[in-house]
């Protein structure tokens, strides 16, 4: 496997230099999720952030389903062998600028996952990282506020009854 080397280009970022895309609910940074391993949870709480009742798309982001019109690539669960070829061609794929975010625990140092003859272990040592959003899991509620961290905005209140920091997931 290639080494990733994410560079998350300063243009997304808010006052970061000159913006190359406009980011807004108008134009959403578009989000496209690649599970490498683990145990599946991070990938349900993403689920109920794209589903659930809060305001992704308010806030300026949106998921695809392919790599070829993703702005970020967001990771989950520890890398193991057979999902680094996966990641390897979702990243290359990807148009630039582009950038990664490793969403919970495993993603990023591999969890409690070690290092073995089927995983590799997280990103941390092999990529540049442009977004740790930690967490086992992370609710939808810190996903999204991570997410608008990136472009210094601040939480986003969840609508309807569901409490803010809560977990699909997670009791
Ligand atoms: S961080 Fe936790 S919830 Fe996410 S994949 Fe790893 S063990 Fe599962």
């Amino acid at each position: 496997m290639g080494l990733i080397r994410a560079v998350f280009d300063a243009a997304f970022r808010q006052g970061g230099g000159q913006r190359l895309k406009p980011v807004g609910p108008r134009w959403p940074l578009l989000l496209f999720h690649v599970d490498t391993g683990g145990c599946g949870g991070c990938g349900m709480e993403l689920e109920a952030l794209s589903a659930g009742p809060y305001d992704l798309e308010g806030a300026g982001f949106g998921f695809v389903q392919t790599p070829r019109s993703a702005d970020v690539l967001l990771v989950t669960g520890p890398l193991t062998r057979t999902m680094a070829p996966v990641l390897e061609a979702a990243w290359q794929a990807m148009p630039k600028p582009k950038g990664l975010i490793s969403v919970g625990g495993c993603a990023m140092d591999g969890g409690y996952f070690s290092e073995n003859y089927a995983v590799l272990g997280g990103l941390d040592r092999k990529a540049s990282i442009d977004l740790v959003i930690p967490g086992c899991p992370p609710s939808p509620q810190q996903v999204l506020d991570g997410l608008c961290s990136l472009f210094g905005q601040p939480p986003r209140p969840v609508s309807g009854a569901q409490a803010e920091g809560s977990s699909s997931t997670s009791s």
